[in-house]
């Protein structure tokens, strides 16, 4: 049978590039997960998806409600679940002021990470009951949540702190909408929610994959400049930086380009290592990158996993 992979955000950018690639194949079902239906519709319409690849179910990750709706939904497709990709994101570099999702957490770590924490706990149990041979829990990284690296350490840096924002609520009624605990700041927010998507793949690795043979992986597509994710920066920079990736730091990869890493790591039988953040080099080539000390601090990670478990309702 062909295989069956729910893509979060696939109504633009790297989710439909990967959404794309993967339906082109013939041989992947494509649930693709989106807040906007019909943006969703269109855009698989205007890459050319035909029908029988792919089929479109509301998800609205700034909801823990749409979050159980869409699991509810999926269930009673009746589909298997396969490969999960937790790909959507928001990112508000130029916000003066937090915004919050449905119950109230600061939008970048709620959506980011908080919805697909919750997503990912909810449907463990649909990857354990698939036949798949090769059953995968793909969360997309970045090297900007990861200061190893010159991109990570463009301020303001991504730094989790003791987590005490985290656990007040990440809202400044009872803390801080920061999860350190400090001042709002929309960039650093971002990068903050992506170093928890990288801890959160490895914790996942760490409690379940020698029980369950599922491989759990990050990874880092390369800089996709010209995506949605930048459609909320001041027009100067949305101008500069594409060529800035091509010509100066040469990170610059094209939404298809991108679209195939990530389907590689769906599907690739090469790529079933658990536990991984991929990442590509200049010849496209996949290898196995080192995540900052933050990044894989895993005394952090199990304190992210018990702290968000509370958070959405699961402890
Ligand atoms: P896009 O903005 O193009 O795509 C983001 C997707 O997430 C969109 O489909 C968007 O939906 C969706 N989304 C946003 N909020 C929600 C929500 N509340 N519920 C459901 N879906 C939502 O950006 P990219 O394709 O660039 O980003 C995809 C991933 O790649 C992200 O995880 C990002 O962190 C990562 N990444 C991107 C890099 C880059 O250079 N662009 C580099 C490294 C990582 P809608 O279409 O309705 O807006």
């Amino acid at each position: 049978r062909k295989g069956s992979v729910v893509i979060t955000g696939a109504s633009s950018g790297l989710g439909l590039a990967t959404a794309k690639a993967l339906a082109e194949t013939g041989k992947w079902h494509v649930i693709m997960a989106c807040r906007d239906f019909l943006k969703a519709e269109r855009a698989a319409k205007s890459a050319g998806m035909s029908k029988e690849n792919y089929t479109i179910m509301h998800l609205d990750l700034s909801s823990l409600d749409s979050v159980r709706q869409f699991v509810d939904n999926f269930r009673q497709s009746g589909r298997p679940l396969d490969v999960l990709v937790n790909n959507a994101a928001v990112y508000q570099p130029t916000a003066r002021e937090p915004a919050f999702t449905a119950e109230g957490f600061e939008l970048s770590v709620g959506t980011n990470h908080l919805g697909h924490f919750l997503l990912s706990r909810l449907l463990m149990d649909d990857l354990n009951k698939s036949d798949y041979p090769s059953k995968r829990l793909i969360i997309v990284g970045s090297i900007t949540g990861n200061t190893n690296t010159l991109a990570g350490n463009v301020p303001p840096k991504a730094n989790l702190g003791d987590l005490r924002g985290l656990a007040g609520g990440l809202n400044e009624l009872n803390s801080s909408a920061m999860i350190d605990g400090g001042n709002f700041d929309g960039a650093k927010a971002y990068k903050d929610s992506k170093i928890c998507n990288m801890l959160t793949m490895q914790e996942f690795h760490r409690r379940y994959h020698e029980e369950t043979g599922i491989t759990f992986a990050s990874l880092y597509p390369g800089c996709i400049a010209t995506t949605g994710l930048f459609r909320e920066h001041i027009p100067l920079f949305r101008t500069l930086f594409p060529p800035f990736q091509k010509y100066i730091t040469k990170g610059f990869v094209s939404e298809e380009e991108s679209g195939k890493r990530l389907a590689q790591v769906v599907s690739d039988p090469s790529l079933t290592k658990s536990g991984v953040y991929w990442s590509w080099n200049k010849d496209s080539a996949s290898f196995e990158n080192q995540l900052s000390q933050e990044a894989s601090d895993v005394d952090k990670a199990r304190k992210v996993w018990e702290v968000s478990e509370k958070l959405v309702g699961l402890a």
